[in-house]
C-alpha cells in the first residue's frame, strides 16, 4: 500500500449534519426516551417498506425475539432457520427455549427455499424465520405460500433488507411479520437499533406493550396525560425500546434510503462488469422476482479463481482493502456444535468461499477498480493461465 491510497472501509454508514442536529432537537426537547419521535418513525418506516404497523425496537435481535413471542413459540417447538445467517437468526429462536433447525439455502441468493425449509421440516415445527440475506429477496411469493399451506408462521428477517423489492413491492409488504436492523453495517442506521413490522394491528398493540415491560399504557402516554394514569403489568414484556434520539436520527436516514439504494445499484452494476473479466470470481445478482439493496455484495469464488478465500482478503487486506469473509454459518461455531444438523453443503461452500466487498456512498470507480485489480492478479496467477 503506498502512502496515497487510502484504506478502503467495507462500510461507512452515511450521517451527516441532518442526523446531527435531529439528535441535538431530541436531546434539547427533554424528552430521550421513547415518545413522539419514536411514534412517528414508526409510521414512516412502515409506510416506507409497505408494512401495515411498525414496532421501534432496540435492535433486530430484540425484534426477532419478540416476533417469535407474538407467535407464542416456546420450549419443545422447533423453528426452520438458515444456519446461513448472522448468528441473530438462530439465538432468537434459542431465547424462547425453542430449537433452531438448520436449513440449507441455494447458491445463487443465499436464501432458503420451500425445497430446503421442506426437507427439514418436522411436526414440531412452529415456525420458519426466513432472512433476506444481505438484502437480497429470497421468493417471498414461494415462501409465503408454502408456509401457509403447512400451517407454520413465517418470520422473515429483514435486518439488511429496507429498500429491496420483491415481485415488484418492498419487501415488508405481505410479510406477516418481519424484522429489520439499523445497525451502522445496514444500509440505514439509529446507532443500535431495530423495527418489527406487522400486518395485523392486534399484533402491533401486543408488539408495544411486550416491548415495555407489559404495560397497558406507554410511558409516554402516562406523561402526556393531566390526570394521574395507574398502568397495569399485562404479561412478562422487556425492555426492548428505542430511544427518541435515535428515532429522529432514523427519520433523517430514512429521507435518504431511496437514494443510497439507488447509489449502492449503481456501484454494484459496476462491480459486475468489471468481475466479468475475473475468472472463478461469481458477484451476486438479482434474482428474476426482485431486486437487492446490495446491503453485502459477496462474491463466490470458485475453483477456477486459482486462490482461496483467505488469500484473497489477506492480499486485499495487505493493499488496504477492508474486504469481509462471506456470510458465517451458525453451525460451525462453537455456540452450535451441539446442533448436529444435517449436511448443508451449499451453506458450507458458501461460507467458506465468498467474500464481501467494500460497498458504501464513499467508494469511488477508482476504488472499485483498484479492488477488483487486486482480485485479477490473484486470479491470473491460477495454472493454466
Ligand atoms: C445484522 C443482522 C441481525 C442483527 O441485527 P441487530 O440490529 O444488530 O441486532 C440479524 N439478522 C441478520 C440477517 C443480520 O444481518
Amino acid at each position: 500500500m503506498t502512502a496515497v491510497e487510502r484504506r478502503i472501509p467495507v462500510m461507512q454508514p452515511m450521517l451527516g449534519e441532518e442526523e446531527a442536529r435531529a439528535a441535538a432537537e431530541a436531546v434539547l426537547s427533554g424528552w430521550v426516551a421513547q415518545g413522539p419521535r419514536v411514534a412517528e418513525f414508526e409510521r414512516r418506516f412502515a409506510a416506507a417498506v409497505g408494512a401495515g404497523h411498525g414496532v421501534a425496537v432496540s435492535s433486530c435481535t430484540t425484534g426477532l425475539h419478540l416476533a417469535l413471542v407474538l407467535l407464542g413459540v416456546g420450549p419443545g417447538d422447533e423453528v426452520v432457520v438458515p444456519s446461513f445467517s448472522f448468528i441473530a437468526t438462530a439465538n432468537a429462536v434459542r431465547y424462547c427455549g425453542a430449537t433452531p433447525i438448520f436449513a440449507d439455502v441455494e447458491l445463487t441468493t443465499g436464501n432458503v427455499t420451500v425445497e430446503t425449509v421442506d426437507a427439514v421440516r418436522t411436526p414440531r415445527t412452529r415456525a420458519v424465520i426466513a432472512v433476506h440475506q444481505g438484502g437480497v429477496p429470497f421468493d417471498v411469493r414461494a415462501l409465503r405460500a408454502a408456509a401457509d399451506g403447512w400451517g407454520v408462521a413465517l418470520v422473515e428477517d429483514a435486518a439488511c433488507a429496507a429498500g429491496s423489492t420483491a415481485y415488484g413491492a418492498p419487501v415488508g409488504a405481505g410479510a406477516a411479520v418481519a424484522a429489520w436492523s439499523f445497525h451502522p453495517r445496514k444500509v440505514i442506521t439509529t446507532g443500535e437499533g431495530g423495527m418489527v413490522t406487522v400486518d395485523r394491528e392486534e399484533w402491533a398493540v401486543r408488539g408495544r406493550r411486550l416491548r415495555e415491560h407489559g404495560m397497558n399504557v406507554s410511558a409516554a402516554d402516562r406523561h402526556a396525560s393531566a390526570q394521574p394514569v395507574l398502568e397495569a403489568y399485562l404479561e412478562t414484556g422487556f425492555n426492548y425500546r428505542m430511544t427518541d434520539i435515535q428515532a429522529a436520527v432514523g427519520l433523517v436516514q430514512l429521507g435518504r434510503l431511496a437514494g443510497l439504494v439507488a447509489q449502492r445499484r449503481d456501484l454494484a452494476a459496476r462491480y459486475q462488469a468489471l468481475l466479468a473479466d475475473v475468472p472463478g470470481a461469481v458477484p451476486v445478482r438479482d434474482p428474476a422476482y426482485g431486486r437487492t439493496n446490495f446491503q453485502s455484495f459477496w462474491v463466490l469464488l470458485t475453483d477456477e479463481f486459482g486462490a482461496g478465500r483467505d488469500e484473497a482478503l489477506s492480499t486485499l487486506a495487505a493493499a488496504g482493502v477492508s474486504a469481509r469473509r462471506g456470510i458465517m454459518a451458525a453451525h460451525l461455531e462453537p455456540a452450535y456444535a451441539e446442533a448436529h444438523p444435517p449436511a448443508l453443503p451449499v451453506t458450507e461452500r458458501l461460507t467458506r468461499n465468498s467474500l464481501i466487498l467494500p460497498l458504501h456512498h464513499n467508494l469511488t470507480g477508482d476504488d472499485q477498480d483498484r479492488i477488483v485489480g487486486v482480485l485479477r492478479a490473484l486470479s491470473s496467477r491460477a495454472p493454466g493461465r
